[in-house]
């Protein structure tokens, strides 16, 4: 029986790989906000009904599926994970979070089993930064971290937050009333997959994590000056890509020498203009995405950063700008619920695993509302954010009884 449910919850997650769930056939992209996100909304919803659950999309646009507790004020569990997608990016990430949510419901629903506590299956649907420049916007408004509305953003074909919130039925101006309270919410639970090849490496279904990596997520804007790739002479350019280029590479160095304590920089967005053969470039913008184990580690890197960018731009007379995109600490699981997970595995008679998480999670904003829990599954090669990203069913049905007998154990600890 379990396996049957753990062989839906992944194909589900395929099913919705394609369109209409997918901006298109040949990839999977599925932005917040999207008709893309709207259709998989609906097809979510139906399994959530199917499993017993009443459903609603919240304030800040998320899909909510609740499966009601004895009785209606009663503390309220949440399992959570991201419906929004990476540009050609796999099925599995943050989708297979929730649809193991769904069967966890069916599985007791089908008992008629019902808990001193409502249980909340989030889909949340801004985890990527899928559609505007910030990340775990829908996980923040849930958390009640959002303090201030993010003013002016826009996606890439420039339309306003405020209007794709209203083409979606929704107001904006209430994306905060999506806020659960820390007095109602016992824990936060969030299955995904590892992303990584540890777990694989050491023959291992699942891991429970201890933590996410603090991160930061910058827009560098790099000006010099337009000119002829034939007549201006080398020493008299301000050249920007090559500016960009330099302090890319300088700021790999950098961090490559510390890698082993888990530091790690990325640059995996760059957009140059006029962007000609050419033509010298005047402006480039590119991303930095740097993480590390906690927030000193991160800061001492950002830092270190940010006196590269300076000391190049001064070198090529060449203008900058840090725009800080993305902002959060590293965040602890909680012990209680992770010796919970360890005794669900231990019951399953596999291997407890523990290990960090290198990439963040909805799981980290939520640890600021509630108690927070977080189980890997093995990702095949280490394979994420991919066309190649994938699971295997045994790993999946594994989560899955792990998940039921976490919460069995959390009726018994509440
Ligand atoms: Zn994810």
């Amino acid at each position: 029986m379990f396996n049957a449910y753990g062989k839906r919850a992944a194909d589900r997650c395929r099913a919705l790989g394609k369109p209409p769930y997918s901006e298109s056939s040949e990839y999977l992209f599925r932005a917040y906000l999207s008709n893309e996100y709207k259709q998989s909304q609906h097809a979510v919803a139906q399994w959530m009904n199917q499993a017993g659950m009443t459903t609603h999309i919240d304030p800040a646009g998320n899909l909510v599926g609740r499966y009601a507790g004895r009785t209606k004020n009663d503390p309220i569990l949440i399992i959570g994970s991201h419906l929004d997608t990476v540009r050609n990016g796999g099925c599995f990430d943050g989708n297979l979070g929730i649809m193991l949510g769904i069967e966890v419901i069916d599985y007791f629903n089908r008992q008629q089993k019902r808990f001193p506590f409502a249980i909340d299956v989030i889909a949340f649907g801004d985890e990527e930064g899928s559609r505007f420049p910030m990340a775990m916007l829908t996980s923040k408004s849930v958390a009640g971290v959002l303090n201030t509305l993010p003013q002016g953003l826009k996606d890439k074909k420039g339309i306003s937050i405020e209007q794709a919130f209203k083409d979606f039925g929704l107001d904006y101006r209430n994306i905060q009333k999506a806020r659960y309270y820390s007095e109602n919410v016992i824990g936060y639970l969030e299955a995904h997959i590892e992303q990584g090849p540890v777990l694989e490496s050491e023959g291992l279904p699942l891991g429970i994590v201890t933590g996410i990596a603090a991160q930061y997520r910058f827009q560098i804007l790099i000006n010099g000056q337009a000119g002829h790739s034939g007549t201006t002479s080398m020493n008299l350019r301000k050249d920007a890509m090559a500016g960009a280029a330099e302090i890319i590479y300088l700021s790999e160095q950098y961090v490559k020498e510390a890698e082993q304590e888990g530091v790690v920089i990325t640059t995996g967005q760059i957009t140059v203009t006029p962007g000609a053969p050419n033509v010298i470039a005047e402006q480039v913008v590119f991303s930095v995405d740097l993480r590390a184990p906690t927030d000193e580690k991160r800061n001492e890197f950002a830092e270190q950063f940010e006196q590269i960018v300076e000391k190049i731009c001064q070198k090529r007379c060449l203008d900058h700008e840090f725009l800080i995109q993305h902002d959060l600490s590293a965040s602890l699981c909680d012990k209680n619920l992770m010796s919970l997970l360890e005794q669900a595995i231990q019951h399953l008679k596999l291997p407890v695993r523990y290990l960090t998480s290198g990439a963040g999670h909805d799981a980290m904003i939520l640890s600021h509302l509630a108690p927070t829990a977080m189980l890997f599954i093995q990702s095949p090669n280490g394979i994420s954010h991919s066309p190649k990203e994938t699971v295997r069913y045994e790993d999946v049905t594994a989560a899955l009884q792990t998940m039921i007998h976490f919460i069995e154990l959390k009726e018994d600890n509440i």
